[in-house]
């Protein structure tokens, strides 16, 4: 049987993974796999159905009935699909972000998606983003990288982001929820971010992308050899 490597990236918002991720698995010729983007469509759900992310029961019971789908394009370009409507550009707003951040913090959501996630990393060579990849959903990868930032770098990435977007926010409101969402992801007791004892530690907040890349680039040709 053919084996498959895989990649772990995991991180705050902000820091460059999936900007980092996409471009090493171009690189590596591996799959990319953006696994934010399914709680980002789970999040997205629940907001549809006038659900807060904080009613554990409502959460639960749409968890039961949510069919949430991964589609890659020939071009890499993940899409998401929820109950077979293509939500790939809905799902990333602030709005939802908050709502990702809310809905991943109960173990049977992040149950109920794990299975899906290592899917992946059983059938294809991948380079995977999120939280948990190195700690929880691929222990096992050939390759763990923590990336991190400053929370005024990340801040100011995502701004840039989001102005391009045409969305109207300010610096501080950025700075305020990606400090929310931090507390929020690394206090969580279900799979918390934090670096994996094998991860290799990358700040890229003086770096350029081009920088960060290369660097990601160097630590994953040395650990596979
Ligand atoms: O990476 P992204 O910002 O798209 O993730 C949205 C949210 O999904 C995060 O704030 C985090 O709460 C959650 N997430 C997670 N585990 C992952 C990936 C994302 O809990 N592996």
């Amino acid at each position: 049987m053919e084996r498959h490597v895989s990649v772990a990236i995991d991180g705050p918002a902000g820091a460059g993974k999936s900007t980092m991720a996409r471009a090493c698995a171009k690189r590596l010729g591996f799959l990319y796999v953006d696994t934010g983007a399914i709680y980002r469509t789970l999040g997205y759900y629940m907001r549809l159905m006038g659900i807060s992310y904080k009613d554990a029961d409502g959460v639960a019971r749409l968890l039961g009935e949510v069919n949430v789908g991964i589609v890659h394009m020939d071009d890499g370009v993940q899409h998401m699909f929820l109950n077979g409507m293509d939500v790939t550009d809905e799902i990333r707003t602030p709005e939802i972000s908050a709502y990702a951040s809310g809905v991943s913090a109960y173990p049977a959501v992040r149950s109920a998606l794990l299975e899906m996630q290592r899917e992946f990393a059983r059938t294809h060579s991948v380079v995977m983003d999120g939280r948990d990849i190195g700690t929880v959903v691929l222990p096992n990868a050939d390759v763990k990288i923590f990336l991190t930032a400053s929370c005024e770098v990340r801040a100011r990435r995502r701004l840039l982001e989001l102005q391009q977007k045409g969305e109207r926010v300010t610096y501080e409101q950025v700075l305020a929820d990606m400090q929310a969402r931090d507390r929020q992801d690394s206090g969580r007791k279900a799979a918390p971010l934090k670096q994996a004892e094998d991860a290799v530690l990358l700040d890229t907040s003086d770096m350029t992308v081009e920088q960060a890349l290369d660097a990601i680039e160097a630590i994953v040709r040395r650990k596979l050899g």
